[in-house]
């Protein structure tokens, strides 16, 4: 019988919102085959268990595993791959201009990276790619995110509309230079899919991954963002998950420009069109909503809907910083996630905790601030719920999976931490990448010491060096080419939207 005992000088069995959370000195957790049995003293636990194989030296720093809450699966980064940062509404389109690499060659990278940031699941947002290739890129993904043993809320994004502005391709393609709205045209006929054929794909993808306690997948279903989609298929998919037990992500009001969209359009939000339609629930988690008004956020808790925040995405992608404050505040369930665009350009969740923790201080004494307590839990338990794993992750309590990250705390703390200060304050402060030590996933140690026991990540880095190697390939360089052709036209298509009328930002003085 497997059982092992994980120690640590601090272990945190539960992070909570109110700052109460629970957190044990000179603690171990028990785990057999994947699950954990109990938490408490490690002195009770090692009497009781003597047989057990001890894992960490007793003054690391332990920790549930960390959930990513959003992301595209991009372990070798979007800006590695010659697609630079910029406004979402052009960047998007720079993406175009991206090296291609394998996707199973991508999706074992990109595990790797995760699991060396104490991340041990993650929502996985397939970005909607040609429609011939989404069920092969939805495979490779899942078959290198189940050889590594991280968990995976997977989603394969769909989109139907404003494929390249948020109003009427047609009409914008009419408005450019026929070579360019040939070439356009012709990317954008092959994103296209049918709904039925949408549906089709995720309920064989959940035949194939039967969601169940010990499943180490969940599938969910994703209309890529509200103006991404017209509100007949945003409802049959919303039916057909809740019809299926599954749950549903998409993106939403990450920039002003897509709340703009709705409200010319419907004089409304698009929380507001969702709620209108019946799509939000439980069930539901939205990426961003950085754009949400205070109705929005009360429309948003009283279905349960949670929002994953993505601090570095939305800064890097000028998007704007989200109101969390106001989300936590009203009651709303947040996670955390990188969006693959992490403030470091890696997939850092420690970083992004500590990013996190520190953007929502706007001036004044008597103004709010995020707890390292709430950031944690945002991401763990709130990514538990996010990610539609719920209660079986996100605390070391008995019953739930064994995963767990154990930092080293000497490095941390170091020279000196006062015995005053809260352990976990420094831990989301100060911890980064570079001092997770060890990593377990379902009671097994999946990283160690800069390795990963039974995979060669030097034969991937290789083999993802070969494969960038060499000049961008002929069709690379065009399609950067048409990105710098269309670029004015977007700037123009959007120049009229007025963001003045809505942003408010307390940073400084200037309006
Ligand atoms: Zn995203």
């Amino acid at each position: 019988v497997a059982i092992s005992l994980i120690r640590g000088k601090y272990v945190v069995v539960r992070a909570d919102l109110d700052g109460q959370s629970r957190l044990l000195s000179d603690a171990a957790v028990a785990q057999q085959d994947g699950v954990i049995l109990e938490v408490g003293p490690y002195s009770t636990l090692r009497d009781r268990y003597p047989e057990a194989t001890a894992i960490g030296n007793g003054r690391q720093f332990l920790l549930p595993g960390l959930v990513n809450a959003h992301h595209h699966g991009r372990g070798v980064s979007s800006l590695q791959t010659g697609q630079p940062d910029g406004p979402l509404e052009t960047w998007i389109h720079r993406g175009m201009g991206r090296r291609p690499i394998d996707t199973y060659l991508m999706a074992r990278y990109t595990v790797m990276q995760y699991l060396r940031s104490g991340t041990t699941t993650v929502m996985f947002n397939q970005s909607a790619v040609s429609a011939d290739r989404v069920s092969d890129d939805a495979q490779a993904n899942l078959k290198a995110f189940q050889e590594v043993g991280v968990r995976v809320a997977f989603s394969a994004a769909y989109r139907n509309q404003c494929f390249l502005v948020y109003g009427d391709d047609d009409a914008f393609l009419a408005s450019l230079p026929a070579e360019l709205a040939t070439e356009l045209r012709t990317a954008i006929d092959q994103q296209i899919m049918p709904a039925d054929d949408y549906l089709a794909l995720c309920g064989s993808l959940e035949r194939s991954y039967p969601a169940s306690e010990s499943a180490s997948v969940r599938i969910l279903l994703s209309p890529q963002n509200y103006q991404w989609c017209d509100e007949q298929t945003l409802q049959r998919i919303a039916e057909f998950a809740r019809g299926h037990g599954l749950g549903v992500h998409t993106h939403l009001v990450e920039t002003l420009y897509q709340r703009l969209y709705a409200e010319k359009l419907h004089g409304q939000t698009p929380a507001q069109r969702l709620h209108q339609i019946g799509f939000l629930g439980p069930e539901v988690s939205l990426a961003h909503g950085v754009w949400l008004t205070r109705d929005d956020i009360a429309l948003l808790a009283a279905a349960g809907t949670s929002v994953c925040h993505n601090p570095s995405s939305n800064l890097r992608l000028h998007s704007g910083i989200a109101p969390v404050l106001a989300m936590l505040g009203q009651g709303v369930p947040v996670a955390l996630g990188t969006d693959s665009t992490g403030i470091n350009d890696d997939d850092d969740m420690f970083q992004e905790m500590g990013l996190a923790l520190r953007l929502h201080r706007p001036p004044g004494l008597e103004e709010q601030t995020i707890s390292a307590h709430q950031v944690l839990h945002m991401a763990t338990l709130g990514g538990a719920r996010a990610t539609a794993f719920g209660d079986t992750i996100g605390a070391l309590e008995p019953g739930r999976h064994a995963d767990m990250v154990l930092v080293d705390w000497d490095r941390v703390s170091s020279p000196y931490l006062d015995p005053d200060a809260d352990p976990i304050e420094a831990l989301v402060s100060r911890a980064r990448v570079r001092d997770v030590e060890t990593v377990i996933a379902d009671g097994v140690v999946v990283y160690e010491g800069g390795l990963f026991p039974g995979r060669d990540h030097d034969a991937v880095v290789r083999e993802v060096q070969e494969q960038l190697s060499g000049p961008a390939p002929e069709a690379v360089r065009r399609r950067r080419q048409a990105y710098r052709e269309l670029e004015p036209h977007l700037r123009r298509f959007y120049a009229d939207w007025n963001l003045e009328a809505t942003a408010l930002y307390r940073y400084h003085s200037i309006h």
